[in-house]
Parts: C-alpha cells; structure tokens; sequence
C-alpha cells in the first residue's frame, strides 16, 4: 500500500471520509509540488531536460487529481466540461505549433493562467462581499495582489503575443515621459491596493485597481521591442506565477501556493539571467522600461559590396580548416538544419578539423533555443560553448560559419550607440580569420537592423535556406 493510500485509510477510521479527502488532497499536494521541483532541477540541462518535463506533467496530473477530490466540490460537469475544453485547446498548442513560434505560444499561456487566476479573484472578491460580507485584510491582501498581477499579465502577455506574431507592430512604441507615466500608474494602483486591505469592503477601489491593472499592462509592453522580448516574456512568466500563489493564498490552496512560487520565481531568475545576456540592468527587468526610443543609426551600407560564394568553394574552405566555430541562430530553427549540421560537422573532424559550437543565450527565439535543438540532433553537450567562453577562441578560428544567425552577431551592438540592440553582447564572429554566413537573403533578423558584418571583407554570404545548403556542402566536402 502507497503511503498516502495508508494515510487515508488511517484518517478514514479515525475521523471519517472528510478528513480522509483532506489527507489525500494535502498528500497528492505535496507529491505534486516535489514533482514540480524535481522537474526544474532536470530542466537545468538539456541531458534531462526531456525527463524534466515528463516530471513536471506527472506533478500536474497529480495536483489535478487532488483538486478533484476535494470535498468542498458539490458537482463535477463544469470541471469536466473545463477539462475538455482545456484539452481540445492545449493538445493542439502543444504538438502543432512549430518550435520557431514557441514565445508566442508561452505567452498565450501565460496569458491563460493570469486569466484564470484574475477570474477566480474576481469572482471571490464578489462572493464574498455579496450581501454586505467583508473578507478578513490578510486575505484582501492575496486577493488583490492576485487579481492587479493577474490582469496586468493578461494584457501585458497579449501585448507580446501581438508583437511576436506580428499583427502588432514589433518596434517599440515609445513617448516623452513614458518611463514615469507607468512608474505612476504603477504606484496609483498599488495604492488601491493598500485601500482595498484597509477597506476590503471598497468595491470602487476594487474595479478601479483591476481596470487600471490591465492598463498597465499594454503600456508596460508597449515600448519593448526587437531584440527585448525574450526578457519581457520571461518577466510575464514571473507575474503569471506570483497572480497563481496568490490565488493559492486567497482561496487556501496549498499546490497554487507552491507551483505559484515556483513559477514566478524561477521566472524571476530566469528573466535576471537574461537581462544580464541583453546587458539590462535590473531596474529595467523589474520596471520593463526597455523602451529607450533608439536614436536612428548613423550608420549606412549604401555603397558596401557583399561577397558570395558557392557551395563548392565553402566547402573547400570547411574541408582544410583546422578549426571552425558553427554560430546557430534562428534560421537554423527555421530551417530545422541541425541534424545536417551535425553531419557536416562530423566530416569536417573526419578531415581533422575541430568544430565548436557557439552559443549565444538568446539566439533563436527562445531560452535554450540553441541547446534544445542541437541536443535533439544528438551533438554532444561538451562541443556547446557559452558566449563568454567562446568568444576568446574566434581570433583563432579559420571559419565562423554563421547559419541563420543575425542580431547575436552583429558588430554594432559593439560601438553603434544609435543601434537598437547597442550594448547587447554578442558573439564575436567578426574576429574570425575568415566568415561563411548562410541565409537566404540580405533580409534583417528579429531586431529589424542592417548588419554590417556582412560587409566585412573577410565575410563570404552563401545564400539559401540553411538546410538546403548544409546538403551541398555535406555532399561537397564528401568529394574532397
Ligand atoms: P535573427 O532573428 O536575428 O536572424 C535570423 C536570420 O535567419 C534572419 O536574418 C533570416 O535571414 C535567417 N533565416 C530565416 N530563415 C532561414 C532559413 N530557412 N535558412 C537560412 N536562414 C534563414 O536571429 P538570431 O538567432 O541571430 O537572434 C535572435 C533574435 O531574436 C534576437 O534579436 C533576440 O533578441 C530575439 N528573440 C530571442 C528570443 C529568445 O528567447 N531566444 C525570444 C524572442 C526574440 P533571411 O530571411 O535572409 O534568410
């Protein structure tokens, strides 16, 4: 017999079958939340990362089935209804949505769960307060924290599914005295909040904050852009998780409480290590005042030549070099080329070479974007290296082969002060004896910018879609 079946038979002797539900809600609880916990900690790596998964949805299951076994559940067709309609929308949003379109997808998600945690705030705050009840002020406390981060996520987290799908304009929207205008706002709806704790009985105060949270939601998102959005979708996550452990407060249930905390901390951290890759302060994370309006780049390529070459001479070059750094980015994504590359990169030590792989921490269009899909074409973990790592290693690289990579390459984020992603750390391609960068046009990447290391004279372009070309490459260097 597991544990808390014995649990529960014990409680059913003792006190009867309430607090036998009790004892096995609270055990399939805490299961859950040790499943959520193993889950992160074999999300570390990408080796585990598959199994990390498969942990975190055993914890949910079991968080699930808990919930569903609690007494205070008079009838089961609206759950089962929900259930159903939960599934006949995440099933597809799970296995159909490409892995290019991953952020726009987490942020839909997110905008799902800060839905549900505002709603059920909402519809508490008016069940209790129906006939002149009141609610208790540490409670008031949860439930407003719940429903103001709730509401700004929604709208913040739909603000950045536009802009990452594109039927919203992805530059940032920005004006005079922005910055302040949400710091403002900010402060006004927490002070709502704090009214509400005095006075939980204040429904003006109540709508007032909800409405003025969703505001601050599109304004907060409104002046990120470009190259910003992996730390705002990462940031949405953290508000998601924190509005859920509120809720867990607000209606006692412990698995929110935990599988909150856990989410919006872990999002926190998550969006820390970012802004430091994007080189933002955390002032800028904790405020989302990404949008400085960036001064238009002085730069120009008109009159630069570009250079490029055929598959036939790459190849050459890739065949006899002794080293060669590969530089994946999101075309390689698109192109879904990493097993090709790994092919190739497999000849090329075959002739002697050695083949590293760099790995900028926001490269492609997700964290680990890089990792992920490397990992799934079997490239061995240790030939992954991390910008700080790799970048002293390009001066002696014969070849950086850049395959759909743009932005995480791009010299002015270096010295362009009028550059939108100036101050971004990059992967230092442009010190490489000599550059193959694999595209299909001179089209920009996510930032929308001109890239002048496809100007540099040591920088050959060979154009086409990047697994098409990794073919004749492959099948190229084979011949030599
Ligand atoms: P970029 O978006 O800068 O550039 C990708 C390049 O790939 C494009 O210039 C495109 O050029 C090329 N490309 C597209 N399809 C193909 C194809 N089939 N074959 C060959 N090339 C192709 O990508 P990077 O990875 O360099 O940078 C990531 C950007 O995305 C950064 O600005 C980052 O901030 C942002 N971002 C990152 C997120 C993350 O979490 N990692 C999330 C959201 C945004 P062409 O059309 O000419 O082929």
């Amino acid at each position: 017999m597991t544990g808390l079946g014995f649990l529960s038979v014990v409680a059913a002797e003792a006190g009867g079958e309430s607090l036998a539900r009790t004892l096995l809600t609270q055990g399939t609880y805490l299961a859950a939340g040790v499943f959520f916990i193993l889950g992160l900690k074999s999300l570390t790596h990408p080796d585990s990362a598959r199994k990390g998964m498969q942990q975190a949805a055993i914890g949910m299951l079991l968080a699930i089935i808990g919930t569903l076994i609690v007494e205070q559940i008079v009838e089961y067709q609206w759950i089962i209804g929900g259930l159903m309609l939960g599934t006949a929308i995440g099933y597809p949003l799970g296995t159909r949505v490409p892995m290019t379109a991953m952020p726009q997808r987490i942020a839909v998600s997110h905008m799902f769960g800060a839905l549900a945690a505002s709603l059920v705030g909402i519809a508490e705050y008016l069940h209790r307060t129906a006939d002149g009840g009141t609610i208790p002020r540490a409670q008031m406390a949860a439930l407003g924290f719940e429903v103001l981060f709730g509401s700004l996520t929604v709208t913040g987290s739909f603000m950045a599914f536009g802009k990452l799908q594109e039927f919203l304009p992805g530059r940032p929207v920005t004006y005079t005295g922005q910055n302040a205008v949400n710091i403002g706002a900010f402060i006004a709806t927490v002070g709502l909040w704090a009214y509400l704790i005095v006075d939980p009985t204040a429904a003006w105060a109540f709508w007032a904050m909800t409405a003025s949270a969703f505001v601050i939601g599109i304004s907060l998102v409104l002046p990120i852009g470009g190259a910003d959005m992996p730390v705002v979708v990462s940031l949405l996550n953290s508000y998601a998780g924190l509005a859920a452990s509120a809720t867990g407060f607000a209606i006692g249930n412990t698995v929110l409480i935990i599988a909150g905390a856990l989410d919006g901390a872990s999002g926190f951290i998550l969006s820390i290590i970012m802004s430091k890759a994007m080189n933002r302060s955390f002032g800028n994370v904790i405020f989302g005042a990404f949008g400085t309006p960036p001064e238009s780049s002085a730069k120009s390529n008109v009159g630069l030549t570009v250079k490029s070459i055929t598959a036939e001479d790459a190849a050459i070059q890739l065949a006899y070099a002794s080293k060669v750094i590969v530089v994946p980015g999101y075309g390689m994504a698109v192109a879904q080329a990493q097993h090709t590359v790994r092919e190739l990169a497999e000849l090329i030590e075959k002739k002697g070479g050695v083949v590293k792989y760099a790995i900028h921490p926001v490269a492609g269009r997700m964290p680990g974007h890089m990792n992920v899909l490397l990992a799934e074409a079997n490239v061995p973990y240790e030939r992954l290296y991390d910008m700080e790592e790799i970048n002293a290693e390009f001066p002696t690289a014969d070849v950086a082969l850049v395959i759909g990579a743009n932005d995480v390459v791009n010299p002015a984020a270096k010295h362009d002060k009028g550059s939108p992603i100036y101050g971004m750390p990059i992967l230092e391609v442009d010190q490489a004896k000599s550059i193959i960068v694999m595209k299909r046009s001179m089209n920009a990447g996510f930032a929308g910018i001109e890239n002048e290391l496809f100007y540099d004279a040591k920088t050959s372009m060979l154009f086409g879609d990047a697994k098409t070309s990794l073919m004749k490459l492959v099948s190229e260097v084979k011949t030599l």
